[in-house]
This record gives C-alpha cells, structure tokens and sequence, in this order.
C-alpha cells in the first residue's frame, strides 16, 4: 500500500483524486490532505478518509478543522499556512504527493516534497512553468519521479514508453480550444464572466476554466512540455480539436505518430499517474468508435487568443521571464474573475507587465529571485488595474 497526501484535495483534481484513491482497492492510503478554506469539504474528507495529518492554508480554517476533529475524536494534527502545505508533503509515512494546489503556490511544498524523496503526481502546472529548471534538475539528482497527471502530458508520457527521447521529433499538444473558439475579436471583447466559465467539454476549477478559454492554459502547457519532455519550444505544436478524444500525440523521427486516446475525464491521468507502470481496472467511459462520428483539427487562431503567443514568448525568452507571464496571468484571471476587468484585458495586461519586467528576467534561477519577481509582478499589476 503506497501512502499518499494530496494538496489541494478540496479542488477539482482533488476530489478526482479521492475518487481513485477510493476505487483503488487499498493500493493507497491516504495520510495527508490540504486545503485552503474549504472547511466543508474538509470534513467530509476527514468522516471518509480519516487521514492522520490536515494543512490548512487560512489560519482560521485550520482553527474550525482543529474543533471538529476533538469533538468527533478524529485523532489529527491539524497544521496552518505554508508550513502546512510543506510538513503534509515531506511526511515520512507518504510515497507519493500529488500537487493539485492552483497556481504558483505549489513551487515551495513541490520543491520540498523532491528533496524528501517523494514522487510528485503533478497536476500544478504553474509550478513547472515558473520553475520548470530547477524542479526537473532536483528531482533528476533525488532520484525522483515527476509524474504528470494533465491530460495532455500524461498522453505524451504513455506515448513516449518504450521509446527513447532522442528519436522523438515533435509533441502535438492538443487544445479543445475553449468557449470561443472560431469567434473574432470583436465577439470575445464583451464577453461575460459565466460565458468563459462554460467549457464545453471539462469540469475544473475557475482559473484554469478561465485559462481555458483564453488560451493560456495551453501556453502554460507549452511550458511544461517544454520542461516534462526536455523539448525546444520549435518542437512542440499546437492542435485545436475540439472533440478532447486525442489527448496529445508524439511524432518520432520516422514520422510515425503515437495518440493516446480517451474519454475527457482526469480520472484516467490521476489514476495511470498514481499506479505507474502498473495499468488498473478502467475509471472512465470507454471510447465507442462507433459513436465518434468526426474527430476534427484546427490551426491555433494566437491573434485573437494573444495568451497563447505570449506564452511561447516567454518560454523561448527562458530565465524569469515565464514567472512574469505567470504572475501577470494569475492576478489578471482574478480580477477577471471578481468582474474588474474585461475578457481581452487579461492578454494586455500580461503582455504590458512582459514588457515593463524585461530586464529583471536576466538574473538567475532561483526560488528566492523567482518568489521575489513575482511579488513585483503582482503589486504592479493590481496597483495598475485592481
Ligand atoms: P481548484 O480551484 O478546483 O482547486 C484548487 C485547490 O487548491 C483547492 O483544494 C483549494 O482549496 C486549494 N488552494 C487554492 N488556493 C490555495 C492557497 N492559496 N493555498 C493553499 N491551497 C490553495 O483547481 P483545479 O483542481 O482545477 O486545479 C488544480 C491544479 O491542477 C491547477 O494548477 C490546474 O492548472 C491543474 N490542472 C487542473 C485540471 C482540471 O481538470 N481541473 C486539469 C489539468 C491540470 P480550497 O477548496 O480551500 O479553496
Ligand atoms: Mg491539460
């Protein structure tokens, strides 16, 4: 039985992560959960898990789960803030962590998490694109596996066993191209928030919903391709197909293609992420051909879903560049998704903050250097439009 903590067990990959853990015939045990302030669901989890050690981010959440757990008898230590998120991620009875936290949050308690020894199922994007070096170098020299549970990269991960990356010529990252796919730029400027929260064929969380349907998300996928696979951005291509059946493929250097394919539901990543290179009973709804009756490819439109562009930018420029981009992003979704700005203002504001931190971008990286800029980024941002 492999122990396992979850951060960010209340979200969306979290909850999907429960389920396969609850499917999973004790191949897990599950030790260690974290949330931000989702007190509710907290103590669902607590009444079916049981699990020994609980990190709540907000101080007062952590104050609530402490009650509940004296007065129901759940014998838990309950932890508070960042200290929380690294102790549940470094302790010794876990094999395994999964970062399904949102944003670049995860970057410490990951950090943390490789240099005890632990295998990441990474779901935190963010934390590879800001530190995509560092993470993939660390876990090189602690001997640790990074195991990616997005979609996209766990079909380029099952396509690439096997094979040997110096055969591999080109990643096709598929994209179902959101909401507003094929509208112009005059259609998407007055958009609301409810429209961009409404992605046709996933169920997630609102940043990276929001992400979806500006782009981003698949430039931030770029990114972490980039660092997952050891792939120049000229190697990577993006697909539109909006069918979501093609996860992503793999191009070798005989022009053979290798797809995964399967139905849209991140219960089959999580689960081939946890169990890897062991395959278990099926989570999901099997593909019926039979009932596809097209499976169709568009070129990525970057003019009207600038984002995309911008993330290529960023990952081409290297160094700090992509913590710009990404603390831009985050603070530009959140506004957006407090209704302070418009749809077609997030790509701007991203695009104003690449420019105006251009030279900070040259210094190393490093945590404290990547930590430090992205509070630049941030107050800049908010002092500008929040
Ligand atoms: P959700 O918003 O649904 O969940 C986020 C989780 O992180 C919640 O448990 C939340 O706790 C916790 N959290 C939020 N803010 C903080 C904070 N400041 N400190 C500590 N914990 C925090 O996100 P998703 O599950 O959709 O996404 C998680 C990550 O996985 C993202 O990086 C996303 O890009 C990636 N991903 C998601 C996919 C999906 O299908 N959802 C697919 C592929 C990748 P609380 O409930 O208390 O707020
Ligand atoms: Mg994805």
């Amino acid at each position: 039985m492999k122990g396992i903590s979850i951060l960010g067990a209340t979200g969306s990959i979290g909850t999907q992560t429960l389920d396969v853990v609850r499917n999973s015939n004790d191949d897990f045990k599950l030790i260690g959960v974290t949330a931000n302030s989702s007190v509710d669901k907290m103590k669902e989890i607590i009444k079916e898990f049981n699990p020994k050690y609980i990190g709540m981010m907000d101080a007062d959440s952590a104050i609530k789960i402490k009650e509940f757990c004296l007065e129901n008898n759940f014998k838990v230590q309950v932890y508070s803030g960042m200290e929380g998120l690294i102790k549940i991620s470094t302790l010794d009875e876990i094999d395994i962590v999964v970062t399904s936290v949102v944003g670049m949050i995860g970057l410490k308690p990951t950090i943390a998490a490789i240099e005890a020894k632990k295998d990441i199922a990474l779901a935190n994007k963010e934390t590879l694109v800001v530190a995509g070096e560092l993470v993939m170098r660390k876990a090189r020299e602690e001997g640790v596996r990074i195991l990616p549970v997005d979609s996209e990269h766990g079909a380029i991960f099952q396509a690439l066993q096997g094979n040997e990356i110096k055969d591999l010529k080109k990643i096709i990252l598929t994209a179902s191209g959101g909401p507003f796919r094929g509208k112009s730029k005059d259609f998407i400027k007055n958009v609301t928030l409810e429209e961009a929260l409404n992605h046709p064929n996933w169920s997630m969380g609102s940043k990276i919903t929001i992400d979806s349907a500006t782009l981003m998300n698949k430039g931030l996928e770029v990114i972490e391709a980039h660092w997952l696979f050891d792939c120049n951005y000229e190697s990577i291509q993006v697909l539109v197909h909006p069918q979501s059946i093609i996860h992503s493929m793999v191009e070798y250097r005989d022009a053979s293609i290798i797809a995964q394919i399967g139905s849209p539901d991140m219960r089959l990543p999580i689960q081939y992420a946890l169990n890897y290179p062991k395959r278990k009973e099926k989570v999901a709804k099997e593909i019926d051909f039979y009932e596809i009756t097209s499976l169709t490819f568009e070129k990525p439109d970057i003019d009207t879903f600038k984002c995309l562009r911008l993330a290529f930018d960023a990952g081409k420029k290297g160094g700090l560049m992509p913590t710009v981009l990404n603390g831009a992003n985050e603070v530009a979704v959140s506004l957006f998704l407090n209704k302070k700005i418009k749809f077609l203002d997030i790509a701007d504001i991203i695009e104003d903050a690449m420019t105006i931190f251009e030279e900070y971008t040259h210094n190393d990286i490093t945590i404290d250097n990547i930590i430090e800029l992205d509070e630049k980024v941030r107050k800049y941002v908010i002092n500008k439009k929040g």
